[in-house]
């Protein structure tokens, strides 16, 4: 994978062993596809990959490249999707954001990353007394992790209705939202059953692209017009 060649750096630590580079050694080599991790031998870069970075590298390269091509968006407003908590009645929204909204500046969701979709989320922070009225289900399954298939404590209980766009800041239709949401359900399951080393491989673009032509055309064929001409999300 071409992610794990190195290029020349300034003087920074290791990534993996913490070690810096002597005055006679030179720089060590940045992660040429993140440029955000120096390693002082290919081993420690390997090690750093096995041990995560494959993945943290995606994130951190697609992070990257989102806010690039958001810091080219002239437009008034960026369309992007409401997940209503329980006590609002669920379900999506479509709505329009300003382009300085809040949410483009929060980190990637990571699965969805991990499969090249740039996808942040922000809480609103809806209020109740009844715990039960907060749950924001498709929030929850939206934030599973890529290590065990489980949302952190903070997004399972107690959400509220949460706002979902792109961090490149095109646009986000509900179908897009859903299918993702769609897609993780169907991975937690792999989770439960098979374990995190048979669903973390489906954690890809070409897996999901290869299921979503599958759903949008299953979706359309059972009556769901807004379906039929639903493109990939990979080339809006
Ligand atoms: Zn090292
Ligand atoms: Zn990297």
């Amino acid at each position: 994978m071409s992610s794990t060649s190195v290029t020349s750096s300034t003087r920074t630590a290791c990534s993996s062993c913490h070690r810096q580079p002597s005055p006679d050694e030179g720089a060590f080599q940045i992660c040429s596809g993140c440029k955000s991790q120096s390693y002082c031998s290919s081993q420690c870069q390997r090690k750093s990959w096995r041990s995560g970075h494959k993945q943290e590298c995606k994130v951190i390269a697609l992070s990257t490249k989102a806010q690039a091509i958001a810091a080219t968006h002239t437009g008034d407003s960026v369309e992007a999707v409401k997940l209503r908590c329980e006590k609002e009645g669920g379900g999506f929204r479509k709505i329009s954001l300003e382009p300085n909204h809040i949410v483009f500046d929060g980190p990637l969701l990571q699965v969805p990353a991990i499969m090249g979709i740039p996808l942040v989320i922000h809480r609103v922070g809806t209020k109740s007394n009844n715990r039960a009225d907060l749950d924001c289900r498709i929030a929850t399954f939206l934030n599973v992790k890529y290590e065990d298939g489980f949302a952190p404590p903070q997004w399972q209980s107690h959400v509220g209705t949460c706002i979902v766009a792109r961090k490149d800041k095109k646009p986000l239709s509900a179908e897009h939202v859903e299918a993702v949401w769609m897609y993780i359900d169907k991975l937690m399951d792999t989770f439960g059953e098979e374990g995190p080393q048979a669903a973390q491989k489906e954690i890809s673009r070409e897996h999901y692209e290869e299921w979503f032509e599958r759903y949008r055309d299953s979706e359309a064929e059972n009556g769901r017009d807004e379906w039929r001409n639903v493109g990939s999300i990979y080339n809006v």
